[in-house]
């Protein structure tokens, strides 16, 4: 029982005393919100925190995720000074250790990417490994890539400062106080439920570590998260260690080892986890342990251990193993619930919790207070998560995946190997026959590219050409030059409907949605300072009918955007068909014959413009046909309840042999759809990108009544100043190399941004990246294209022509034909 008593009302409830939550606290009392309390089940640091490692590395994949960590080591830095509460913070530095060719590829192109956002990074040899850590084995490295910014903490002391600062002004923090429920009202949270009693509150914050799914489930909110075996050992001492010994990351050996009082410490990511409280976290589980197994961590450890051979002639002092939460896709949960208004959650921080605890309290204390991140945080946000990722079965399979990933090769295009066959359409075998090589998206097996007779649809990865580069070959030139089809059935589907439909959608998108029936408006939505939600289709079925149609993984977000922007009393409703419907989309020059054998309808130029829809038949079916394209050809998007799908599908392979017709994948329609310069959600576009920054103006209807949620920002930004950063189509010079994402782009030398999305074009004969140039003085047009470009890759740069108009067919004539 805590003695203090608990206030009836407070601004802001934060549920759970880890790093995270005294994060929040303080971050949000710096912002100067003030009336903040936190209520702690146990004592501060009891869940998680107290136990962890402290590293505090900074090369993350992701740019939000470095930016994070980044931030952290800078506010961990200046926290004694502030509080007066020391961190143990040392300044040790860390290396980066990689003993494949594959390895320091990625490593390289990680550096790079990383000096994007500030992390000083430098090659080093494996002769320069051995000064600075003489009792390292480094006879087997290829590389190895020294971070002198990095440093190390203790966890406890760092959250125990964090929670002094936040007191200082003015949070009140309530220790042994366990939330049991959390109060909602007319789908809002407002406040928490304690064994002391109630605090009212404006917003509830979940930071309850792995216990946060349960806290999450009594606001009905899913927090797909679990927890799993987290081990390092203690060697006895070890004269030869000293505190500035750097930290050394050894993703080949799945281990980090740094100095320790002496003695030394390793750490492991074993690729095959043990998931941990399965059947829930128990609730009084404080300060806790879990007994080791030796047995099955043996072998990691022997192999790790082999970096400091030293450490196999010497004592283990200690073997800990702790829990810790994972999440599907080994990236945090932070955001608004998408089904509760003003419930957050910050939770899942997969091991990373305390390297990126300061930036995830700083991200989410603005988030808080001001309704959006600072910046663009998408792929931690709750809101890519589907309510069927709480199943146990599946957190359970895939968490066994997680844990490690961090420290294994981090291959473009890889696909997770666990928990698979979440979701399958219902042509998934017919597709399987036809050679299909599948990925994963949002739970969907969706076929990522075929594989020939002969050939096994699997990838071999690599950071040159893969596997199936001469399949995706093949494919984008039937797309080119005949036609090709596309099974996109894991696209969402919704249906909004009713009288004040179109005042509803008409407010939340940049386009006018108040065209004919039969009409296809391509939009995006905005937030309030411009930044793109979301890109989509819309198509006006009816006076009060529209199907907005959006990429599988952004279901949760866009259905959540939509509802919550439905007024209270507006007669609209919102329904998820998208397991209802098939999609088959048939791209190419050739689609208007082939569709022409199987249905009677007209297909003409005339009879059926661009962006159209209708219903079409296709023998005994029917199917809702739009005349879009997505790769820059002539072509359709069939929709066809699911029960039509399989012959509507075998008409159509039937007659596309008579026109050339072939199965295409999600590569190939990322290649077309790379040449023509199409924007991708979230890649080239976001939270955090405006549409005149995006090249995306085109869609904005600045005079429609009523206006569009981000037009001010908008105007605001078009009339005081040119865009200081633009979205550039970019093609190498050179047809041999490949570029992915983040590589950083030079202009005259000087680094001006990075690679958002990259395919190699197959018809234009080189990669194809799109990335933002940045000039403080404004980017015109003319800054734009009279740049010298060149794109880094790895250690090496491509030269590269900018185009701000597609490179391929920039006038539309195949797409309208
Ligand atoms: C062995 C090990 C080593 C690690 N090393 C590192 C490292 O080197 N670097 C790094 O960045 N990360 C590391 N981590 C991960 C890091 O410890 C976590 O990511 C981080 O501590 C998570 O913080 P948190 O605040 O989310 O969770 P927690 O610290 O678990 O805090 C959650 C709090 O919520 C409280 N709570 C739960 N339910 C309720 C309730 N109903 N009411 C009130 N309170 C409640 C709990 O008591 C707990 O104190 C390591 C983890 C382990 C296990």
């Amino acid at each position: 029982m805590s003695e203090k008593t608990l206030p009836a009302h407070a601004r802001v409830v934060i549920v759970g005393g880890g790093i995270i939550g005294c994060s929040v606290a303080y971050h949000l009392t710096k912002l100067g919100c003030r009336d903040v309390v936190l209520l702690e089940r146990a004592q501060l640091t009891a869940g998680t925190t107290w136990h962890a490692a402290g590293l505090l590395t900074s090369l993350r994949d992701t740019e939000a995720q470095t930016k994070l960590a980044k931030y952290s080591q800078d506010l961990y830095r200046s926290l004694e000074a502030e509080t007066g509460q020391a961190t143990g913070l040392v300044g040790c530095g860390s290396i980066q250790l990689a003993k494949t060719a594959d390895k320091a590829e990625e490593m390289r192109r990680g550096i790079h990417m990383a000096a994007c956002f500030g992390v000083e990074a430098h090659e080093i040899s494996p002769v320069e490994v051995s000064r600075m850590w003489p009792l390292a084995d480094v006879t087997d490295l290829t590389a190895a890539f020294y971070f002198p910014h990095d440093a190390r903490v203790n966890p406890a002391d760092v959250t125990q400062a964090l929670a002094k600062g936040a007191r200082q002004r003015g949070a009140q923090i309530f220790e042994n106080t366990r939330v049991t429920g959390i109060l909602t009202q007319g789908g809002r949270a407002v406040g928490a439920r304690t064994e002391q009693g109630e605090v009212r509150a404006e917003l509830v914050v979940n930071c309850a570590g792995m216990w946060a799914r349960a806290v999450g489930r009594m606001a009905g909110v899913n927090v797909p998260l679990q927890a799993a075996e987290h081990y390092y050992l203690i060697s006895e001492p070890v004269p030869e260690v000293h505190p500035l010994l750097p930290i050394l990351r050894d993703p080949g050996n799945c281990a980090y080892i740094r100095e320790e009082a002496g003695k030394i410490m390793l750490g492991l990511f074993e690729p095959v986890a043990r998931p941990w409280g399965t059947n829930g976290i128990p609730e009084d589980f404080r300060f806790g342990e879990i007994p080791p197994d030796w047995e099955r961590m043996y072998p990691y450890i022997e192999q790790a251990m082999r970096r400091v051979p030293r450490l196999l002639s010497t004592g283990i002092k200690l073997l800990f193993c702790g829990p810790e939460s994972f999440t599907p896709d080994h990236n945090y949960l932070m955001g608004e619930a998408p089904n509760l208004a003003n419930f957050f959650v910050a939770a899942g921080f997969n091991s990373l919790g305390i390297l990126s605890g300061g930036g995830a309290g700083f991200v989410m204390a603005h988030w808080i207070l001001d309704g959006r991140a600072p910046m663009d945080v998408w792929s931690v946000n709750l809101r890519r998560m589907h309510p069927w990722q709480d199943n146990n079965r599946y957190l359970h399979d895939r968490i066994v995946e997680t844990l490690g990933i961090g420290y294994q090769d981090h291959w473009p295009f890889r696909q997770a190997a666990t928990a698979r066959g979440v979701k399958k359409g219902v042509l998934h075998d017919r597709l399987a026959a036809a050679g299909a090589c599948f990925g994963e998206s949002a739970g969907w097996e969706r076929p990522n590219w075929y594989a020939r007779p002969g050939q096994r649809p699997e990838y071999t990865y690599g950071w040159g050409r893969q596997n199936w580069f001469s399949n995706n070959a093949e494919e984008h030139a039937a797309v080119r030059g005949q036609v090709g089809i596309f099974e996109q059935s894991s696209f969402a589907k919704l249906m909004v409907q009713g009288r004040d439909a179109l005042y509803v959608l008409n407010r939340i998108a940049t386009a006018n949605l108040d065209v004919p029936p039969g009409r296809c408006v391509y939009t995006q939505f905005l937030n309030t300072a411009g930044g793109i939600e979301a890109d989509l289709t819309i198509t006006r079925l009816a006076p009060e009918r529209f199907l907005v149609v959006t990429a599988a993984f952004t279901q949760t977000h866009v259905d959540a955007w939509i509802r919550n922007h439905i007024p209270e009393g507006a007669h609209c409703t919102l329904c998820d068909l998208t397991d209802a419907y098939a999609m088959l989309n048939i791209q190419g020059p050739a689609s208007r014959a082939l569709l022409q054998a199987v249905s009677a309808d007209d297909f003409s130029t005339q009879g059926f413009p661009f962006a159209t829809c209708r219903e079409v038949h296709v023998g005994y079916q029917t199917a809702l046909a739009l005349r879009l394209s997505y790769v820059g050809e002539l072509g359709w998007e069939l929709y066809i309840p699911t029960s039509f799908a399989q012959p509507v599908y075998d008409a159509l392979i039937d007659a596309g042999k008579a026109h050339g017709m072939r199965h295409c994948g999600y590569h190939t329609l990322n290649s077309l759809r790379m040449e023509k310069a199409y924007r991708d959600w979230p890649h080239d576009i976001g939270p955090a990108d405006t549409p005149l920054e995006a090249g995306l103006a085109f869609t904005c209807d600045w005079r429609k009544a009523g206006g569009f949620i981000g037009r001010e920002a908008l105007l605001a930004q078009r009339e005081t100043e040119l865009p200081r950063r633009r979205l550039v189509q970019f093609l190498l010079d050179d047809p041999e190399p490949l570029v992915y994402h983040n590589e950083p782009i030079y202009r005259d030398g000087e680094r001006v941004g990075f690679v958002t999305s990259a395919m190699y074009g197959h018809h234009l004969g080189a990669a194809v990246a799109l990335g933002y140039v940045s000039n403080a003085e404004g980017c015109s047009d003319e800054y734009v294209t009279s740049g010298r470009y060149d794109i880094e890759l790895a250690a090496q740069r491509a030269s590269a022509r900018a185009s701000l108009v597609p490179l391929y067919d920039p006038k539309n004539l195949r797409v309208l034909a």
